[in-house]
C-alpha cells in the first residue's frame, strides 16, 4: 500500500485552514491537522473535519450530459464541448457579446477564475460576475471607496493583539469558528468583545457588550457611536488630517443626528451606544470584525462605509490589532474577486475605465475584442434574462444560483427562458435541471491550484485523488471550450496559468504560493505585508475618504397581514445552498431540516410548540420549517438559514445602488402552523 499526505485547503469557508489528505492507494481515507498553519494552527470546524465525506457521493456528476426532453443523456467530451462552442457562437452571433452572460465559482482556482474571464473578455463580453454580488459586493465597492482596498486589512491571527473587536453581522463563532479562537486569544489578553446583531449568537454569548439592534438599523447604530466619539473629543484628529479626506462633512451631517434617534431607531439603549463608542474608540488597537448581515442589505455600501468611517476618525487602521476584517463566505471568493470575476474590473480591482488597463490587457491577451464598458451583475442577467431582454445564453459555473439568488422564483423563471444555459458543477443543483447542457467538474481534492483566502492568502493545493468517471478539472473544461471558441488557450498547468497572473495582476505579482501557509498579496520582496494601510491608502493623494451616510429604512416594512421581520443567515453545519454539506452525513446530522426560531413570547401567544410544523409566508412565497422557542431572536423577529432550499424564494432581492447587492437579510413575513 502506498500512503501519502496531499497538503490541501478546507473546501468549505474563506477563512482558508490548511489540512492534509490522507490518501492510501489512490484513495482519499482521512484527514490529518497542518498544525503550523499560519490561520488554523492545526485546527478544523465540524465542515473541515467533513470535507471528504462528499468526494465519493453517488451523486457526483461522472459524465456530461445533454438534455433530451424531459431525460438527460450520458454524452462524450468533444460531443458536449461542440455543444457549447455551437450554443455560445450562435448566441454570439444572432446577439452579440451583449447577449452572454457568465457565473464564475468561488469554489474553483484562482487560475480557472483568471481563464474564464480571460475568455469571456477575449469574446467581447462584459457580463461576468461571482457569488461575491450575493455576499461581499458590498464590502468591494464601499471599502474600494473607502480605503482603496476591499480585503480584511491585517491578517486573522492579529486579531489576538486586539484590545477591542466590535464584531457586527457576524456570527464567527458558528460560521467561520477558527476566526474564534484569535478573538478569545485578544480576550484572555484583556480585550473587550463588542457584539451587535438582531440575534443572540453564539458569537454574542461570548461578548462583553451586546447590541442587540432592530434589523437593517446598521447605520443608525454607528453613527450613534461617532457621534459619542465627536461629542466626547475621541476622535484621533492627528489621523484624520494626515491620512483621510472628508471629515468635515462627515461632522457636519451628524450635527442635527441624536442619540435618543439612534436609540429610538435601533433599539438599543444610548448608555450601551455610549459603552460601545468609548471602548472601540479609547483602545489602543481595535478592530472591526463583519460579514453579510452587514452587507446583504439594499443599503449595504452605506453600512460597510459607515463603518469605514468610524475606524478612519479613531485612526484604527494600519496597526497590529487595528484594522477591518470583511470575512468573506465561500473558500476562494476572495480570489475570484481578485482575479476579475466581476462586471466592473479587470483582474487587480483595475478599472475597465482607465484607457491604460484596457490596453494592458489587449496588449497581454493578444485581443482587440476586450470590452470597453462595464458588464451586467448576475442579478441583472437574471433581469434579462426574464425579460425576455439581451441575455439569451448563460454559462454556469459552480452556483446554485436557482437557489442562493434573491426571490429566486424570479431566477427560475430567468432560468427557463434562456435559449442556451450550460452548468458546469459537482452534483446535478437545482440550477443544472435548466439547463441543455452539464459538464462534470473536478473538486478541490481533485485537481492543482491556488486560491486565495479571506486574509489575501494565496495558498496552493494539490491534486489528491482522480475526479470520478469523466469528470474534469474546471482548467481543462475552459481551456477547451475557449480553443473551440478560436481562442488561443495552450495552457499546460496550473502553473503556468498562475504565471499569467504574477506577470499581469499587481496585487499577486511576485507571488509564490505554497501549500502550508502560502503567501500573503500583495507581495513584496522584502516579506510579506500582513498589515495593510500602515503609511497610505492606494486612492488618489494616498488619502481614505471619509463619506457621511445617513440612516434611510431599506427594510421590508411589517403589515397587518405580514407583522414579523424574517432575518436570513447561516448556520455552523451547513454551507452556502447545501449541495456539499447536505451530501456530508456527519453534517446532514447536525442539522436535517429546515427550522425557523421563533422568540418564546411569539411562540406562546400563536400557540405554536417546539418543532411545531409551520409555514412562513412572505409577499414572494412561502417555506415550511419546525420551529425553534428560543430568545435567540427578539420578539416580532424570526430567523431562518438559507441553507435549505427556498429560504431565498422569500426576499425581495432589492437592490443596493452603489453595489448591486440583492437584499437578502430581511423580510416582512406571517408564520401559521400548517
Ligand atoms: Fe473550513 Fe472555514 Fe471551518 Fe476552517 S473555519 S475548517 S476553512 S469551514
Amino acid at each position: 500500500m502506498t500512503r501519502s499526505l496531499v497538503p490541501t485547503v478546507c473546501p468549505y469557508c474563506a477563512v482558508g485552514c490548511g489540512l492534509y489528505i490522507v490518501v492510501d492507494d489512490g484513495k482519499a481515507v482521512g484527514i490529518e491537522y497542518m498544525q503550523d498553519h499560519p490561520a488554523s494552527e492545526g485546527s478544523l470546524c465540524p465542515k473541515g473535519n467533513a470535507a471528504l465525506e462528499m468526494l465519493y457521493h453517488p451523486d457526483r456528476l461522472t459524465h456530461p450530459l445533454k438534455r433530451a426532453g424531459e431525460m438527460w443523456l450520458s454524452i462524450s467530451w468533444p460531443e458536449a464541448l461542440d455543444l457549447v462552442a455551437g450554443g455560445l457562437s450562435k448566441a454570439l452571433r444572432e446577439g452579440g457579446p451583449a447577449g452572454l452572460g457568465f457565473i464564475a465559482s468561488s469554489k474553483c482556482t484562482n487560475e480557472e477564475s483568471y481563464l474564464l474571464q480571460k475568455m469571456v473578455r477575449s469574446l467581447g463580453c462584459a457580463n461576468i460576475d461571482s457569488c461575491a454580488r450575493l455576499c461581499h459586493s458590498s464590502s468591494v465597492t464601499g471599502l474600494g471607496r473607502a480605503l482603496g482596498t476591499c480585503s480584511t486589512t491585517n491578517i486573522l491571527s492579529d486579531l489576538a493583539n486586539s484590545r477591542c473587536i466590535l464584531a457586527i453581522g457576524t456570527n464567527f463563532a458558528e460560521n467561520h469558528p477558527i476566526v474564534a479562537r484569535w478573538v478569545f486569544r485578544a480576550r484572555e489578553a484583556g480585550g473587550r468583545l463588542i457584539v451587535a446583531d438582531p440575534r443572540r449568537t453564539p458569537t454574542a454569548w461570548g461578548g462583553d457588550l451586546f447590541l442587540q439592534l432592530n434589523p437593517g438599523t446598521d447605520v443608525a447604530l454607528i453613527n450613534g457611536m461617532i457621534k459619542v466619539i465627536l461629542d466626547e473629543g475621541l476622535i484621533n484628529r492627528r489621523f484624520i488630517e494626515d491620512r483621510t479626506e472628508g471629515f468635515s462633512d462627515l461632522e457636519s451631517s451628524l450635527e442635527g443626528f441624536s442619540l435618543s434617534e439612534a436609540e429610538r431607531i435601533t433599539g438599543v439603549s444610548a448608555s450601551d451606544i455610549v459603552g460601545a463608542a468609548r471602548a472601540y474608540a479609547r483602545s489602543p488597537a481595535s478592530a472591526i470584525v463583519y460579514c453579510m448581515g452587514v452587507t446583504q442589505h439594499a443599503n449595504g455600501t452605506d453600512n460597510v462605509q459607515a463603518l469605514a468611517n468610524l475606524l478612519l476618525i479613531c485612526g484604527q487602521i494600519g496597526r497590529s490589532g487595528a484594522g477591518i476584517y470583511p470575512l468573506r463566505g465561500q473558500n476562494n471568493v476572495q480570489g475570484t474577486c481578485d482575479m476579475g470575476c466581476l462586471p466592473d474590473f479587470y483582474p487587480g480591482y483595475l478599472s475597465f475605465e482607465d484607457p491604460r488597463t484596457q490596453e494592458a490587457f489587449r496588449r497581454a491577451w493578444g485581443s482587440n475584442r476586450l470590452p470597453a464598458k462595464k458588464g451586467l451583475t448576475s442579478l441583472e442577467m437574471m433581469d434579462a434574462a426574464a425579460a425576455n431582454g439581451t441575455i439569451k445564453a448563460m454559462y454556469i459555473v459552480g452556483e446554485d444560483a436557482a437557489n442562493t439568488h434573491p426571490c429566486s422564483k424570479r431566477t427560475a423563471k430567468a432560468l427557463g427562458r434562456l435559449e442556451f444555459l450550460v452548468v458546469q458543477d459537482i452534483f446535478l443543483t437545482e440550477t443544472a435541471r435548466f439547463a441543455d447542457v452539464v459538464l462534470p467538474a473536478a473538486c478541490w481534492a481533485e485537481k492543482e491550484g491556488s486560491s486565495t483566502s479571506t486574509e489575501r492568502r494565496i495558498q496552493w493545493h494539490e491534486k489528491a485523488v482522480e475526479p470520478p468517471g469523466d469528470a474534469m478539472a474546471d482548467l481543462w473544461i475552459i481551456c477547451n471550450l475557449a480553443r473551440r471558441l478560436g481562442l488561443n488557450f495552450h495552457y499546460r498547468s496550473s502553473k503556468e496559468v498562475m504565471d499569467e497572473i504574477c506577470d499581469l495582476v499587481p496585487i499577486y505579482r511576485g507571488a509564490k504560493p505554497s501549500a502550508s501557509g502560502g503567501v500573503l498579496w500583495p507581495c513584496k520582496k522584502e516579506g510579506e505585508i500582513s498589515i495593510l494601510h500602515e503609511e497610505t491608502f492606494p486612492l488618489a493623494r494616498g488619502r481614505a475618504i471619509i463619506r457621511s451616510v445617513h440612516f434611510r429604512r431599506t427594510a421590508e416594512e411589517t403589515s397587518s397581514r405580514y407583522p414579523f421581520l424574517l432575518t436570513i443567515g447561516r448556520i455552523g453545519a451547513h454551507h452556502n445552498a447545501g449541495s456539499m454539506t447536505m451530501r456530508s452525513p456527519s453534517l446532514l446530522g447536525m442539522a436535517p431540516h429546515r427550522f425557523v426560531e421563533i422568540n418564546p413570547k411569539d411562540a406562546l401567544s400563536l400557540g405554536l410548540d417546539d418543532g411545531a410544523d409551520v409555514v412562513v409566508e412572505t409577499a414572494r412565497g412561502e417555506a415550511r420549517a419546525k420551529t425553534r422557542s428560543t430568545d435567540r431572536v427578539m420578539p416580532g423577529t424570526l430567523f431562518m438559514p438559507f441553507h435549505f432550499p427556498g429560504a431565498n424564494h422569500l426576499v425581495r432581492g432589492y437592490r443596493d445602488e452603489h453595489s448591486g447587492m440583492g437584499e437578502l437579510k430581511i423580510a416582512a413575513c406571517r408564520i401559521e402552523r400548517c
